[in-house]
Order: structure tokens, then sequence, then C-alpha cells
């Protein structure tokens, strides 16, 4: 799930340097809505008859065995002076969120009628006609001039790179029953866009409300088509060297975003200890830039090639739009949040001036004469 890490939407402003719209940038009013809507929903969902009395039932179970887990859940919760109903209140959102939010199905056919009810009602209130319009829409154009962008590059592998990018499709979830990403109700919710290479799909979740205007969700679509060819994907999909092996090397580099490498100084002790598979570390080792949910965990350094080459690629695509407003492009990487250790991403203030404010074209959108970070294809 290292794509949630992705949607890491913050109110941090900046104006970063001349080239930066940052000081513009607010997010859009139905993402908002939809934000907070949601956690309504979730705060209702917790307090329904039906996930009340389980969630209360095993509190009072927790209680009578003395769990620890519970006294160090109550000494965390600053509980002095509330109500036992407030407790109560506060237990049923943390176990909603924590226990039956985070898997599915439960087994429990009333508790997983509930479950559906929830993801299905946000689902559907947020993904209507005139979003899914937008997002269809872009998405065409974002195909076309990925293709346009990847004929232009001449690779010896043009034709299978094209025939991929042309049989790429969005993947809208809609009920949570049917839903690939189901097993966690949760993370369906807080999903983005992100491309899933078995399916050669982009999974949309309600995250994708974020996105403000049309530049941006092109640019968001054209960075997960380049998911698609990506350093770690190409030796499973694709024939010969990776074309793209000269950019990946200069993203490495500290004129670029310095892409770090992944940390595979834990690999072995966590194979020994049995934390993973024989196959998953020979996979790792056989695919030095892959990142898997396994490895590396959080805090140990994910290898940022992969993210790092998706944003190379949407801005050579973006910059093939002829209608770019180029203040309008990605405000969400005005958001300097600090990202988990080890990301697989170089903060978005890198991502912004070093790749995007990078490319020629975009760069002479700009009337920027800064010295040139851009890591040119040959
Ligand atoms: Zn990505």
């Amino acid at each position: 799930m290292k794509y949630l890490s992705s949607i890491l939407i913050g109110f941090y402003l900046t104006s970063a340097g001349a080239a930066s719209f940052c000081t513009n940038y607010e997010l859009p009013n139905n993402y908002l809505k939809m934000k907070s809507e949601t956690e309504k929903s979730i705060d209702a969902f917790a307090n329904n008859k039906v996930i009340a009395a389980q969630a209360d039932g095993i509190l009072s179970k927790l209680i009578t065995a003395k769990s620890p887990f519970v006294t160090s859940w109550y000494a965390k919760g600053n509980f002095k002076g509330k109500s036992e109903e407030d407790v109560a209140k506060s237990w049923r959102q943390y176990f909603a969120r924590s226990f039956l939010l985070m898997k599915y199905p439960q087994g429990d056919a009333k508790i997983d009628a509930e479950i559906e009810k929830l993801v299905d009602g946000l689902l559907q209130s947020n993904f209507n006609k005139s979003f899914k319009d937008q997002m269809n829409k872009n998405f065409s154009t974002a195909k076309i001039l990925a293709v346009q962008t990847i004929n232009e590059m001449n690779l010896p592998q043009n034709k299978v790179i094209i025939a991929k990018i042309n049989s790429i499709k969005l993947y809208w979830p809609e009920h949570l029953k049917t839903a690939r990403n189901k097993a966690i109700p949760l993370d369906l919710i807080d999903w983005g866009i992100a491309y899933d290479p078995l399916s050669n799909e982009i999974n949309i979740g309600l995250n994708s409300l974020s996105y403000s205007n049309d530049e941006t969700i092109m640019a968001v679509f054209a960075h997960e088509i380049g998911h698609a060819f990506d350093p770690c994907r190409w030796g499973a999909f694709f024939e010969g060297p990776w074309p793209f092996e000269k950019v990946g090397q200069c993203l490495r580099s500290s004129s670029s975003v310095g892409a770090k490498k992944r940390d595979d100084s834990k690999l072995e002790a966590f194979g020994k200890a049995g934390k993973l598979t024989p196959e998953l570390v020979a996979a790792l080792k056989a695919n030095p830039t892959c990142n898997k949910q396994a490895y590396p965990p959080k805090g140990i350094q994910a290898d940022q090639l992969p993210e790092t080459f998706a944003d190379w690629f949407s801005a050579e695509v973006i910059s093939h739009y002829k209608e770019l407003d180029i203040s309008k492009l990605r405000p969400d990487l005005c958001d300097e949040s600090t990202l988990v250790e080890g990301s697989s991403y170089p903060t978005n203030r890198l991502r912004q001036e070093k790749i995007y404010y990078s490319q020629p074209k975009l760069k002479s959108l700009l009337k920027d004469s800064t010295e040139n970070s851009y890591c040119a294809l040959k």
C-alpha cells in the first residue's frame, strides 16, 4: 500500500522560489466536503446499533480480562473528567477505524452489510457523473499525449510501450463487495489514483477529488501511465534493457532529485527471521528498484526511482498539452508535509522544481532562466 502515502494532503503553503505558484494553492471545495462527510459517515457508522453493540461487547470483555491493550488505549485517551458515555463513544470510533474498517469481510453478515452500506454510500455520493466525465476526459487526453510523447522518443520498444499505454483502463470501484481492493475498506475510502500492473488499470479512489483542475488530473494520469514501464515494472512486462537508463541515472544524481536507492541492509536478516519468504527475497534481489508491501517496511529507505521516473514521464507528457496553463500544474505538490521516513518519494518541492519545472518546455513557459537540472533522454 505504498500508494497511500502518496496522498498526504495538508495545508502547508509555500512560495518555493521564483517559479512557484504555491501561494495560490487551495484544496478544492468538493474534496474538503468529501473529507468532512466521510468523517461524519464513519462516526455515524461507529455509533449505529449493530456496530456499537459489537464494540461495546468487546470492550466489556477486554475490561473483564484486564487487557493491557485497553488499559493503554484508555491511558492514551486523556479521558479524565469525561463521562462513561463519552469514553464508550471514543472506543466505538477507535474500534470502527482500527478494526472493523481494516479487514473485510469480518465474517459476521450483519456487520459486513453495515460496512458495505458505508463504503458503497461514500463511493456513490462522490463518484457522480460530472466527476467521472471530467476524469474520463482527462484520462483519454493523457493517453493520447503519452502515446505522442513515446512516438517522439523513438525508442527501440516504441511499439510495445504504445500498445501497453493504449490498453490501460480506469478502474472505478462501485461496490465494496465486488471491488478489487476490498480487503481493507478504509484503504478503499482513502485511495487516490494508483496504477495496478497486474490488471493494467488505474485504480480510482475518493482522494482523487483532491486534484483541482484538468492540467493536474492529466499530469497525475500521465504519472500513473509512467508506472506501466518504470524501472521496477519493466523487467516483468518488457524485453531488453530499460530504455530510460540514462534518465534514471540522472534522477539519481544530486543535480536532479537525488532519487535514493532501496536500503537492502536488513533484507537478509528479514529473510532469515522468516519475515520474508525465500521467493520474495530472491524477487527483491532480482528487482532492486521495486518496493513491495513487505519490504522495505516503514522507516527503511524505499527506492525512489519508480516515483521520480513517473514524475519525469508526466512532465514530458504534459509539456505536449497545447492549452497548458502552467500556473495550474500540480498544486498538490505545494504540500510540504513531512514524508514518512524512507518514503519512495523525494520531497514535493524537489519533485516540482527539479522534475516538472526543469522540463525544457515547462521551464520556458515559466520564463525561468535559472540553472537547469533537466534529465534528458539521450
Ligand atoms: Zn507513483
